[in-house]
């Protein structure tokens, strides 16, 4: 199925109108087939966007449920797109490229987090959301530029 038609499905899924803007940005987001910056967006995008249409199509996105957002460690804005089976996950950031690639932590990891989780609710009084682990280095097409 084209990027395009995987696209349109996707915003007919939602019920959502099918817009140019929207295409672009969920038709890179496929095409890359991990998370993107807004600056990776307006550089792939290849001009068919202004960054102001594409802040507002980010926006209608999400609340569409069809992508999350989240921030960089150095609190850049990055997107990613909602499929079925993206539960719950962690980033690894490439400082020399800037690529962002999902990780899946061992289950019993996830398990001993979200117990360490509830006992920190506990001894604070506190609600806690959810948690993130961030990683950062450098991603194996860097490595082998070495
Ligand atoms: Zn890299
Ligand atoms: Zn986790």
């Amino acid at each position: 199925m084209s990027l395009s038609k995987q696209s349109r499905n996707l915003l007919n899924s939602k019920k959502a109108s099918i817009t140019n803007p929207r295409l672009v940005v969920l038709g890179l987001l496929l095409q890359e087939g991990r998370p993107l910056t807004i600056e990776q967006l307006l550089k792939l995008s290849k001009g068919k966007l202004a960054q102001s249409t594409l802040y507002r199509v980010i926006n209608d996105l999400r609340e569409f449920d069809l992508i999350t957002e989240f921030t960089t460690p150095e609190n850049t804005i990055v997107v990613e797109l909602n499929t079925e089976d993206s539960n719950h996950h962690h980033h690894i950031f490439c400082e020399k490229c800037g690529r962002i690639i999902d990780i899946e932590l061992d289950s019993q990891l996830e398990d001993d987090i979200e117990k360490e989780v509830s006992n920190i609710e506990g001894r604070y009084s506190l609600s806690i959301r959810g948690h993130s682990l961030e990683l950062i280095g450098i991603c194996d097409t860097c490595n082998l530029k070495n």
